[in-house]
């Protein structure tokens, strides 16, 4: 029944065009990664990698793979946080946020992480990105996502978007809104999407993803940007949902999405509130990806949205001993930074981290532990700031102690001295190492690494 569902209101909206529209370009589903800005840019990627690759129309730091068959999880770059898979279409919405360094900036439906590592990016490492999943174990995949590419100035939450607004109104000057959606886009990737869809599904996405969108706008300051995006075709979650919602809310307008890739949104799916839906956008299975909707609003200027409310600051920890003393020897620019402390551990305070009574799950870099007076350190000091540890263990693609190393192998010391070290790879980092009688002990955590 599911299929027949689709497929007659699909025929029914597109007429003649249906059968070009959904024929995709290749029997499989297109397979593409972005390229971790971070960590390197695309071009020097594409240099390196030893992949084959080919530009992604979708976002300039994506890249197609042209190979089904090759196993990204397990490439070295992979865990040095250089890239992150993703399906190619998925990664236009977060590019087409306007993030620039320093800002507050919101990812509301954030997991497994994908759109969260490209706004980080787009910070450069300054401002805040406050990353939020609803659901538990997938938050946790999140965080780990982005410790793995690097992160140093994200907040991870495990909130409804409801708590969220309450907590931070009007905090934000860009928010993403990727909503759990009745996964249209993904039918050829995940056959269950498709055995569980229908008119239900559709209504309850629809009715979900509108009580995020009025979170989403109370959490955005004034002249903030928020974009929306679904990986389904169904109206009501795509045109008819963002006409609704600026029927609901005049204090938003519409701007236009530039006509780089896909087609425009669609006239005759915006239901009860007509606007111009030529100005979202679309990507149809056969513009290449599975498939994706986007809109981009603007709130209006504080002269129309009136006062927001003040959020306070969090305050830093008095420094501590250990990790100073740490942190003077490994990583001396980190030394002087605010911290907080949360029982044994020491985390590096995000810039603008406000004070928060909600579910956090990481709030910046945890720099380690404090052990008996000792400092050690964590996981995330050196993926965030490995690259500039004063000790380090430099590693190539071509090494064969590096494909050693993912194993959870030790290795011969050749360019670290004795005590903690970074492992990298071509200058990326890849985990924490020590070093003690010509030999780096392997630091990569257990479930990191390539096993089989
Ligand atoms: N943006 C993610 C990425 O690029 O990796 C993908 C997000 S996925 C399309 C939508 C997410 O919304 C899922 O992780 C889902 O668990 C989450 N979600 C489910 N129910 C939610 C709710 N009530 N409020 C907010 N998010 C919810």
């Amino acid at each position: 029944m599911p299929k027949e569902f689709f497929e007659q209101r699909e025929r029914t909206l597109l007429g003649e065009r249906y059968e070009t529209l959904y024929s995709a370009p290749s029997k499989t589903a297109a397979r593409g990664v972005t390229v971790n800005l971070l960590r390197c840019t695309p071009e020097w990627f594409a240099d390196h990698a030893g992949l084959s690759v080919s530009p992604s129309p979708f976002c300039s730091a994506g890249l197609l793979i042209e190979d089904p068959a090759v196993k990204l999880g397990r490439h070295p770059y992979h865990h040095a946080g250089a890239f992150y898979s993703q399906e190619p279409s998925a990664s236009a919405p977060a590019a087409m946020l306007d993030v620039q360094p320093g800002m507050k900036v919101l990812d509301l439906c954030a997991a497994p992480g994908g759109k969260s590592s490209q706004l980080a990016a787009a910070l450069g490492g300054e401002g805040l990105l406050v990353s939020n999943e609803y659901d538990g174990g997938r938050a946790v995949i999140l965080r780990q996502n982005l410790e793995r590419m690097g992160v140093a100035n994200a907040v991870v939450l495990n909130e409804t978007p409801a708590r969220i607004a309450a907590a931070l109104p009007g905090f934000f000057d860009q928010v993403l809104v990727d909503a759990p959606c009745s996964g249209e886009g993904m039918f050829r990737k995940e056959p269950q999407a498709l055995a569980q869809h229908g008119p239900g599904l559709v209504a309850q996405c629809a009715a979900l993803g509108s009580e995020i969108l009025d979170a989403a706008a109370a959490c955005l300051a004034p002249s903030g940007v928020l974009v929306y995006s679904t990986c389904t075709f169904a109206p009501e979650e795509d045109e008819g949902q963002v006409g609704a919602f600026l029927a609901r809310h005049p204090e938003f307008e519409l701007l236009p999405w530039p006509d780089r890739f896909g087609s425009p949104g669609e006239a005759n799916r915006c239901g009860e509130y007509p606007f111009e839906a030529e100005k979202t956008r679309r990507i149809w299975p056969c513009q290449g990806g599975e498939g994706h909707f986007m809109a981009k609003l603007r709130k209006a200027a504080p002269e129309e949205t009136g006062k927001t409310a003040r959020v306070k600051p969090a305050k830093a920890a008095k420094p501590n001993a250990a990790w100073q003393a740490f942190a003077g020897e490994y990583f001396p620019q980190l030394a002087g930074l605010p911290t907080m402390q949360l029982e044994d551990m020491v985390l590096l305070m995000p810039e603008g981290m406000p004070a928060l009574k909600l579910h956090v799950l990481r709030a910046g870099v945890l720099a380690g532990t404090v052990q008996k007076n000792r400092f050690v350190p964590a996981h995330h000091l050196f993926t965030a700031f490995g690259g500039g540890c004063t000790n380090r263990e430099e590693l190539t693609l071509a090494d064969a102690r590096t494909q050693a190393w993912l194993r959870g192998e030790e290795i011969e010391a050749r360019t670290a001295h004795s005590g903690w070290c970074c492992v990298t790879v071509d200058g990326m980092p890849l985990s924490g190492g020590k070093v003690s009688g010509g030999k780096v002990k392997n630091h990569l955590p257990k479930a990191l690494r390539n096993l089989g």
